[in-house]
């Protein structure tokens, strides 16, 4: 997936991608709390999505963003 050219609000300058994990070396998900997925989903299924890091290299501000299906 292509990742867009995005900058820090506060910098302007283009933030990096860069992997956020837990302090057990899991990679961190989002979790909806409904189905995204309507009648084609399973009832009761929490939809999980991949996050996506960015980090600016000035000032540290971290963003996190849901991999989300076109
Ligand atoms: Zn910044």
């Amino acid at each position: 997936m292509a990742v867009p050219d995005r900058r820090c609000p506060d910098c302007g300058v283009t933030m990096e991608g860069m992997t956020l994990r837990s302090t057990g070396g899991h990679n961190l998900q989002v979790v909806s709390g409904e189905n995204r997925e309507g009648i084609l989903g399973k009832l009761g299924m929490n939809q999980t999505y991949g996050a996506e890091t960015l980090v600016c290299p000035e000032c540290g501000l971290v963003r996190l963003y849901a991999e989300l299906e076109e």
